[in-house]
């Protein structure tokens, strides 16, 4: 879906249930910068497959926001067109955990007897654990053609957390930094991590962005924006005085 007019969205791709993840990606002149990967193979094919039409010509590059699988299991089928894929230079995930995500998957199949088939290798048909090859370790600026991608550390969900800012269209993709409507994933940190992570919100508040793509839900906008950032806000502060996630 086009949210401006170089900004676009991907929503409600295959991740493992109950939540679907989103991508999405910025059209500059010269180049394509696709924001998270899905989590799979197949979802990464839709997603290459829409930024391609919208600009046939550019040439693409992918970042990923975090190191969990549903942002980076499309990676493989970038690799495999040959495109660069930016992420924090911390990410380095091994390859058997494409094992325990199957496993994962699988305790969600009903059916015995699709279980018994192992249809969780149909989802992750393809898939292999591929990390960025371009590591970034500090804010970054990538130049689009007629327009400009501002990558910048938000950690908080996990320690590898990356927000995408385009400032001429005052459109941020923050990856799971917000979760639009969900119940957070604290899971991955503690009270110091929670701690952060309230300052990447304030962060994001102070560049006043128009829209969020979060990695989960709905894109938000207008009042929506300070509701979700406020709802994440007494999330993580009760989080942080009772010593312990939400789920
Ligand atoms: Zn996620």
């Amino acid at each position: 879906m086009k949210i401006t007019e170089r900004c676009y969205v991907i929503y409600g791709l295959t991740t493992l249930p109950p939540w679907m993840v989103n991508s999405g990606f910025i059209v500059g002149d010269e180049k394509t910068l696709v924001v998270d990967c899905g989590g799979n193979y197949l979802s990464a094919k839709t997603i290459y497959g829409y930024a391609k039409a919208v600009k046939p010509d550019n040439e693409l590059a992918a970042i990923n926001t975090e190191p969990h699988f549903d942002h980076i299991g499309g990676n493989c089928f970038f690799k495999e067109m040959e495109v660069d894929i930016y992420g924090h230079n911390a990410i380095n995930r091994p390859e058997n955990i494409i094992d325990e995500v199957k496993i994962e998957y699988s305790k969600t199949i009903m059916s015995e007897a699709r279980k018994e088939k192992n249809e969780e290798d149909l989802v992750f048909y393809k898939t292999k654990v591929v990390n960025p090859n371009i590591g970034i370790s500090s804010e970054i600026e990538i130049d689009l053609g007629g327009i400009t991608a501002v990558i910048f550390s938000t950690p908080g969900h996990t320690k590898m957390n990356l927000s995408v800012f385009v400032k001429n269209e005052k459109v941020l993709y923050c990856g799971d930094t917000i979760v639009t409507d969900y119940i957070p994933n604290l899971e991955d940190g503690g009270v110091d991590d929670w701690k952060e992570w309230l300052l990447s919100l304030e962060k994001i508040e102070n560049l006043s962005p128009e829209i969020i793509v979060s990695g989960h839900g709905e894109v938000m906008a207008g009042d929506k924006i300070n509701a979700e950032i406020n709802r994440m806000k007494s999330i993580l502060n009760l989080a942080i005085e009772n010593n312990q996630p939400p789920t």
